[in-house]
């Protein structure tokens, strides 16, 4: 698959850390020219460094996804700097683990929007770019918990089910532009967002011991997603769209 988006422009969001990181990484070695943007620019631009020092392109911008200011700004630059956008990929996502009844409507759309909206501003923001050159793919990452609910994170499932949703409708819009639209519900991670709900005693088990009752045995690393989402934007996942490709190690069937 290397060098098969060779030249594009990609941009990742959520790629300073994680499924994020390691899409832009992965992106970057196929040949693509890279914008890591994140909330946290310093390690975003940390990202964008390892991908210049393995003799990639990549530049990082400091960005939030439920701001349309600030994702249009960085755009711009990254345009200028780059070029017209050709992938996308949507992976900044926030969590909660609330019991319903706690759930406040602060941390209600905190959730929604940075999950659900931060995707529909970024893709708004970018398909004007795939629409002009005929040409685009997007990867919108979701959850397998939109798959088999989750008790205690109804707002966190609620957006990311709203992110297939929405994958679906854009797709059907989209297609005859020569766009594709995916989402890959990723299912048990090994990730810093994973880590973090393990310490907080959030699974009620530990990475090792949901690992072992994983069909294929182990946890998921945040190069499985990437070798997913490395296809899905290639040439030849061109008749593939609308669709939720899952990668849970069988977790989900
Ligand atoms: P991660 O390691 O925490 O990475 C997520 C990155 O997104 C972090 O750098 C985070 O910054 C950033 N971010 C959060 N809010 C943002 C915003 N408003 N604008 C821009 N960036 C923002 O998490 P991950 O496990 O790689 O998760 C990536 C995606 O996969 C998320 O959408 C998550 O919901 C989804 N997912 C993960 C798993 C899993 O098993 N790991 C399972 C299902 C779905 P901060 O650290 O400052 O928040």
């Amino acid at each position: 698959m290397a060098g098969n988006p060779a030249g594009k422009v990609a941009v990742v969001t959520g790629a300073a850390s994680g499924i994020g990181r390691a899409c832009a990484v992965r992106l970057a070695r196929d040949g693509a020219r890279v914008a890591v943007l994140d909330l946290n620019g310093g390690e975003a631009e940390g990202v964008a460094e390892e991908i210049r020092a393995a003799g990639g392109t990549a530049l990082s911008a400091t960005v939030d996804v439920a701001d349309r200011a600030n994702i249009d700004q960085a755009l711009a630059d990254v345009r200028e700097r780059l070029g017209p956008v050709a992938i996308l990929v949507n992976s900044a996502g926030k969590e909660g683990f609330k019991r319903f009844l706690d759930i406040t409507i602060e941390s209600w759309t905190s959730i929604l929007t940075v999950n659900l909206t931060g995707t529909f501003h970024c893709c708004q923001a970018v398909v004007p770019d795939m629409v002009e050159a005929g040409w685009g793919r997007i990867v919108n990452i979701s959850s397998s918990s939109a798959h088999s609910g989750q008790p205690y994170m109804t707002h966190y499932v609620a957006s990311k089910a709203g992110v297939m949703g929405f994958t679906k409708a854009l797709a059907l819009e989209l297609g005859p532009a020569g766009i594709t639209v995916n989402t890959i519900p990723p299912g048990f991670i090994d990730t810093p967002m994973t880590r973090r709900n393990e310490e907080r005693g959030f699974f009620g088990s530990t990475v090792d011991e949901l690992a072992a009752r994983t069909p294929v045995r182990r946890a998921g690393l945040p190069e499985d997603i990437a070798a997913a989402c490395s296809f899905l934007v290639s040439e030849e996942a061109g008749y593939i769209t609308g669709q939720v490709i899952g990668v849970n190690g069988g977790r989900n069937t």
